[in-house]
């Protein structure tokens, strides 16, 4: 496996700006294969990209975020792809270490602080998944949030691993497209307005005239979950005083 550098990273990635998802996918998997993951939410717009790289590398691992909040037709539809695609799926959890805190906290933690719900549901366990591989292709695109706008196509996150995003360059509309022109399925809930579709507390439906990503939560002054901002690169959510509360008195009874 080549080792490059960051800087001849950034070249490449300069380079890739013109290249199809799928030349930079199989630039990806040439690259770092057998120690290279997909992350993905099942939702209708990872369609596209788990059908690319199943036709590139039927065996590449696919990480999904078991938070325990999804909607059951997104668990539903993750078996359909699975089945249909041949997928080699690998679902992440919550660490154990968060047990006692989420035990008592954990029920509605994502109204009082949905950036450490994240942090722990998501953030971390896909910093643990990507510590056993090397390279890590994300779905994103350039035209979903303000963040994602100032992307690269490669970037290097925290202990060196590389993250990949053939898809940056695309839009809404050409991820319908490749649907469509590959005859392939999309989420039970998609035609009933949720575009893009995370946890269910933090989801709801989109009018025709909204944002696809006007849905995710709605209300609570956040359009990110932490797994493609700097958060991902941190050891901890930042200021959370809940959390900060509980790891100072692990044992304290609140009902007292
Ligand atoms: S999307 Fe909502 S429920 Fe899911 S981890 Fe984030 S805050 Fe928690």
């Amino acid at each position: 496996m080549p080792a490059f550098s960051e800087q001849e990273l950034d070249k490449i990635s300069a380079e890739m700006e013109n290249q199809t998802p799928q030349q930079i996918i199989t630039w990806a998997v040439e690259t770092y294969a057998p120690q290279i993951a997909v992350s993905s939410s099942f939702q209708t717009q990872s369609v596209p990209l788990l059908h690319m790289v199943s036709r590139i590398d039927p065996e590449i691992l696919v990480f999904f975020l078991d938070t325990g909040f999804h909607f059951w037709e997104t668990l539903m539809f993750r078996e359909q792809l699975q089945r249909e695609m041949g997928l080699h799926i690998q679902n992440l959890y919550v660490d154990g270490q968060w047990k006692n805190f989420l035990d008592r906290f954990g029920r509605d933690l994502y109204d009082h602080d949905p950036d450490l719900c994240c942090y722990l549901r998501k953030v971390q366990p896909m910093q643990k998944g990507m510590k056993t591989v090397r390279a890590w292709v994300s779905g994103i695109r350039r035209d979903q949030t303000a963040n994602r706008h100032n992307a690269k196509i490669i970037e290097v996150e925290r202990d060196g691993l590389v993250k990949i995003n053939p898809l940056l360059n695309w839009t809404r509309q050409d991820v319908e497209n490749y649907i469509r022109e590959h005859n392939l399925p999309t989420h039970p809930l998609f035609e009933k307005g949720y575009r893009s579709i995370g946890c269910k507390p933090c989801t709801r439906a989109v009018r025709a005239d909204e944002d696809e990503r006007a849905g995710r939560w709605d209300g609570k002054g956040k359009t990110e979950c932490g797994l493609h901002t700097e958060m991902f690169n941190q050891d901890g959510p930042g200021k959370s005083a809940l959390l900060n509360g509980f790891l100072l008195n692990p044992s304290e009874d609140e009902t007292q």
